[in-house]
């Protein structure tokens, strides 16, 4: 790869995803850029951060993928849904940063995480990376809206020692206005793990007005639930921080008028989950 200078000055390591980075990855060529996706030797990277406790058990280094084909009213990482926004980086520039924090994460029984952006987007390269990770005794997690689950093997989702898997909406009608896209591939993905069992976190946004509603949210425990590979799930409140990016990028953001969740209204939410026998944080 013929490395600009703006690539090579671009710093793999982030203070936190919420800083905006965009077009990174401007003039890759685009035959570079299709080989890369079918070889896994390149990948496309916002960033890497440290530090991160919720991200899977443990403190966890997490890689920042771009390319997402969700478009999520809430996210709040939209920089990361165009590929060539992010950094071009090497596996092995990649496999190197992850090394630095090798001893580190041991000493305090971490982990690596990869997430987005959505990762499978680049399926390849995460696979490659994983598997370089799961190489040097690193737990391995994988951040991802499960709606490319397919593209992996079964022998590669052992190279995951945990899924955390975003369950958007329970209603396909409410899924599709909420990301833009079908929720059905996720269902059989989730599926697919739970007679796999292989161990998921799921991850749910709790957004007023839009997610929190009781049948939405019942589905969403009751599905879980029968998977019978739930480990636990992280009920997140729905915040603006990402609002800023939604501006910078002069996208349209629909959610100006949403508040947080109430402790009460969060609450509720958590109570389902639990009545459905599911751990909830
Ligand atoms: S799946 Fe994640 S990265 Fe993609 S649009 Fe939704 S929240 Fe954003």
């Amino acid at each position: 790869m013929a490395e600009t200078e703006q690539v090579k000055n671009a710093k793999l390591e982030a203070k936190s995803p919420f800083e905006l980075r965009v077009n990174l990855g401007h003039g890759v060529p685009e035959t570079e850029v299709r080989t890369a996706l079918a070889t896994g030797d390149m990948g496309f990277l916002h960033s890497f951060t440290t530090g991160s406790t919720v991200d899977g058990p443990g403190v966890r280094v997490v890689a920042w993928t771009t390319g997402c084909q969700f478009r999520c009213l809430y996210c709040h990482n939209p920089d990361t849904w165009a590929m060539i926004n992010g950094i071009p980086a090497t596996l092995d520039r990649a496999t190197a940063e992850l090394r630095k924090y090798r001893a580190g994460l041991k000493v305090m029984s971490g982990g690596f995480t990869l997430s987005g952006g959505e990762p499978l987007m680049q399926d390849r390269f995460a696979v490659k990376l994983l598997t370089a990770a799961q190489a040097m005794g690193i737990h391995t997690a994988l951040d991802t809206n499960g709606s490319l689950g397919g593209r992996l093997t079964d022998t590669e989702l052992e190279k995951i020692s945990l899924v955390l898997l975003d369950l958007k909406s329970w209603e396909p009608e409410l899924h599709r206005r909420l990301t833009g896209m079908e929720v059905g591939p996720v269902h059989d993905f989730a599926r697919r793990l739970g007679a796999l069992r292989r161990p998921i976190w799921v991850r749910f946004v709790l957004v007023p007005g839009l997610t929190d509603g009781a049948e939405n949210v019942a589905g969403v425990a009751k599905f879980a639930a029968s998977l019978g590979n739930v480990q636990r799930v992280d009920v997140l409140p729905f915040h603006q921080m990402g609002r800023f990016k939604w501006k910078e990028l002069k996208l349209d953001y629909k959610l100006d008028d949403v508040q947080p969740p109430s402790p009460e209204g969060v609450e509720r939410v958590c109570a389902q989950f639990r009545a459905e026998g599911l751990r909830v944080y």
